[in-house]
């Protein structure tokens, strides 16, 4: 490898705000062949909106989000600081809850008013065999149109619905695009339910969506594309992705994400624009073919 081609691609990139830590990973991105994409903060904002509030019971439109206010507020996850949101928004106050804690994958749990509140997807509710019949419907609705719902549960019944919406980067379908135009297979790996990854997946063109995978998992789907011989790429932003940043061929990270993903990823992508992915590895490619 002659040290001018690549003293002059990590320039070429830098000034694009593509940070290859090393000239190893210029070489090795050029070679790339299957690339996966984290979900939420990566091919959509992250920045999920509140779109639906559907109480059952007894309970008011109001008073389930309130209560879902106070068991999403401990959480830093976006769709419980989009729940959060809603609620200032609403002028609601904030109550306590107490022995919260996290499910990583499924959502949360924590005592309200002496009692057991559960907010999260189905999963968590299969878990606590929490019944879901009468929401059922409504639920899968709702996810038909790309839409995250997280159930509230209180005292072992659902007492509501709340579903949020997450748009798609403009840059994403594009992206997408060129990769596929460079001969890379593309997939998504996301926690979020198969039905709202299935939407997304469909707008943006990817060619395979993997969901309903827990964070600790990620990394084995990612060893599965190694096994079967690819030279596998993976770009994220959050703290739940590092693991498989670290286990992919080249960990590519998004700038506005999180210091984890940024620390353990090969290439970062400063400007947070998804162009730049294909862009990093056509330089890498221009990068070998001088080197040759
Ligand atoms: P992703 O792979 O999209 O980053 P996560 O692994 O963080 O997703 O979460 C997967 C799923 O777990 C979410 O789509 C949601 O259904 C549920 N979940 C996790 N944390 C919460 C929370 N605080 N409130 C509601 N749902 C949650
Ligand atoms: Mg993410």
């Amino acid at each position: 490898a002659t040290p001018t081609a690549i003293m002059v691609g990590s320039g070429v990139g830098l000034n694009r705000g593509i940070l290859f830590k090393s000239a190893a990973v210029l070489e090795g991105i050029a070679h790339l062949q299957a690339i996966g994409f984290d979900k939420t903060g990566t091919l959509t904002k992250g920045t999920p909106e509140v779109t639906d509030i559907i109480p059952y019971a007894d309970y008011s439109r109001q008073n389930v989000l309130k209560i879902a206010v106070a068991g999403e507020n401990p959480s830093i996850h976006p769709l419980a600081q989009a729940v959060v949101a809603e609620g200032k928004k609403e002028l609601l106050e904030i109550q306590e809850v107490e022995n919260y804690h996290e499910e990583a994958g499924y959502g949360v749990i924590c005592s309200y008013e002496g009692q057991t509140l559960l907010i999260g997807n189905i999963k968590l509710m299969h878990k606590y065999k929490i019944d879901v019949n009468e929401s059922e419907r409504d639920f899968q609705r709702l996810a038909e149109s790309g839409r995250t719902t997280s159930f509230i549960a209180l005292g072992g019944q659902v007492i509501g619905l709340i579903a949020l919406a997450d748009v798609v980067k403009e840059s994403t379908k594009e992206a997408i695009k060129r990769l596929h135009q460079l001969g890379l297979k593309t997939f998504m790996i996301t926690g979020d339910n198969k039905k709202v990854a299935t939407v997304v997946g469909e707008q943006v063109g990817i060619d395979e969506v993997i969901a309903e995978i827990l964070p600790q998992d990620k990394i084995s789907i990612i060893k599965k594309y190694q096994d079967q011989g690819f030279k596998v790429a993976m770009v994220g932003d959050g703290i739940n992705d590092a693991p498989a940043l670290a286990q992919a061929d080249i960990g590519i990270a998004i700038g506005s994400g999180t210091d984890v993903a940024k620390e353990t990823g090969d290439v970062v992508l400063v400007r947070n624009d998804l162009l730049d992915v294909e862009r990093a590895i056509r330089l890498g490619r221009k990068t070998l073919l001088k080197i040759k």
